[in-house]
């Protein structure tokens, strides 16, 4: 890389350092393809001093810090994210391809929620109960944090899986070492620098580099006492096959394939708007993203006919300009596999309505695309593609409806559009997913809480139940004699 770019540090123990491998790894502005900053590529010695610094934090300060020094801290370090917001924004639209002004509107502001949510809850933490259960006896139960946590962060939202990490973690009383992706470790980096006076040296520690052999060591690692995964499936069963060697605590968010089922009842311009943005928001490279449309049988076409003029009204660019809509793909990796998706739709039958080409042009670019695919099986239907491509399938009764959208392996968030209260209750009832809406798509709130169904993996993030999976219970029982 060029002298002039920057070279960034690791930050362990409360110290920027370089890294044990004195190796780097090019970070590249996916928009352009150009390379804008290098960070160290960690080693397992890295993992191996990081875990060092959390444990000695969390046994020297750490868990003696009440609830409200906690909260004090985190509710400053919201404080910072929101002063800086507009940086973060930047920074996260240069590394992963975000269009900024939604980056600045939509992710910011939820981020800093995140971190006053869990600076709130951390004075809330409870044991249900204390009393005499046993004559002459007085238990009580106590809430405790687990120690090291590691935390493992994907790209596509890399400061905001990183909040929904480092918020409940710290909140609870435990220290984290936190790895981002390889691709995007920019805005974590920079929320460290802002974190550096907030919290004492070594509660927070940031290793960068590849799944192996960072992500790995921190996995492997005895010192660590839960590891939190958001990523892709495979590497969820990687994680926690590997996690079971110390049993640790495993909390995987991973991916999705979310069906938006619409019946005929509903209402079209709200589905359609709802598509043009669930499905293609962040290039559609989102966990809940709406990609798996299934209409009924009146509907159907008429959503198609209005569908493909608005997603063709999407506006690909430029990711700093204010009126730009969606951005590129976050790498030429992914680039390769959502095209590899539709190229063998289209072989195996399908029909692409519009968009299905990459778009020529530097950096990794990819039409928003729709697709009418041969059939429920189809690849296109079943597999997470994580790119701009919605799939529109036609059903003929609720019944088949229900059955095509459970017939994944994913589980994440599904949505269920229609006018009649009792059949969308009935179908939130049955649908196999961690969040159901109802005549919306992708909202989500920090009080709420966000995770899967099957293997889109197990354990909340957000909201008092993410909290709660982030320390151990103990019961303290004391003769009254
Ligand atoms: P990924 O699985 O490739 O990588 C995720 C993280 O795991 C990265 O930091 C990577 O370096 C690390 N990793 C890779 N191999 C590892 C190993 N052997 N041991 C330990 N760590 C390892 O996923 P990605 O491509 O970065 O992210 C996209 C995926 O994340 C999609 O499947 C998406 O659905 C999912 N996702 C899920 C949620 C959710 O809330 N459920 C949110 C965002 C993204």
């Amino acid at each position: 890389m060029s002298t002039t770019l920057k070279r960034h540090q690791m930050f362990i123990d409360g110290k920027w350092v370089e890294g044990s491998g004195r190796e780097y790894q090019d970070i590249i502005n996916p928009a352009t393809g150009k390379v804008i900053a290098a960070v160290p590529k960690g080693t397992e010695e890295d993992v191996n001093l990081a875990v060092r610094a959390a444990r000695d934090a969390f046994d020297d300060v750490w868990f003696d810090s009440t609830p409200r020094d906690r909260s004090e801290r985190l509710l400053k370090l919201a404080e910072v994210i929101a002063l800086n917001g507009d940086e973060l924004a930047r920074i996260e639209s240069e590394n992963v391809g975000k269009p900024l002004a939604p980056t600045l509107s939509e992710e910011i502001p939820p981020i800093a929620d995140c971190f006053r949510f869990f600076a709130g809850a951390a004075r809330l933490l409870e044991g249900r109960a204390a009393g005499e259960y046993m004559k002459g006896f007085t238990s009580i139960l106590r809430r405790e944090p687990l120690g090291v946590v590691g935390s493992i962060a994907p790209w596509n939202y890399p400061l905001m899986m990183a909040a929904w990490k480092l918020g409940p973690a710290l909140a609870a009383g435990n220290t984290v070492v936190i790895k981002p992706s390889e691709w995007t470790p920019l805005s974590l980096l920079r929320l460290a620098e802002l974190a550096e006076d907030i919290f004492p040296k070594g509660v927070l520690n940031v290793v960068t580099g590849d799944g192996e052999p960072v992500g790995a060591a921190i996995v492997r690692h005895p010192g660590v006492a839960m590891v939190s995964l958001t990523g892709d499936v495979a590497t969820g069963k990687l994680v926690a096959r590997e996690a079971a060697s110390t049993l640790k605590r495993v909390h995987l968010e991973l991916g999705g394939k979310a069906p938006v089922i619409v019946f005929d009842d509903a209402d079209l311009n709200a589905v359609v708007e709802g598509i043009k943005i669930g499905g293609f928001f962040n290039a559609g490279q989102d966990c809940t993203a709406a990609t798996r449309v299934i209409a009924g049988p009146r509907i159907h076409d008429k959503l198609v006919k209005d569908l493909v003029p608005a997603v063709e009204s999407l506006k690909v660019g430029d990711p700093a300009a204010a009126d730009t809509d969606m951005g590129p793909l976050v790498s030429e990796e992914q680039l390769e596999r959502v095209s590899g998706f539709v190229d063998r739709a289209r072989k195996a039958g399908a029909e692409v309505a519009t968009g299905g080409a990459r778009i020529k042009r530097a950096g990794w670019w990819y039409e928003p695309t729709i697709v009418l695919p041969p059939g429920p099986d189809a690849e296109i239907v079943k597999r997470e593609v994580f790119g701009p491509v919605v799939t529109i399938q036609r059903f003929t009764e609720e019944e088949q409806a229900l059955e095509w959208a459970n017939s994944v392996d994913y589980g994440l968030a599904a949505s269920v559009w229609t006018r009649d209260v009792g059949r969308a209750l009935r179908m939130a009832r049955r649908l196999q997913f961690g969040t159901v809406w109802i005549n919306t798509h992708i909202p989500l709130v920090n009080e709420m809480p966000h995770g899967g169904y099957k293997q889109s993996g197990y354990g909340k993030d957000m909201s008092i139940y993410s909290l709660e999976e982030y320390t151990q219970v103990k019961h303290v029982m004391a003769s009254l004699d």
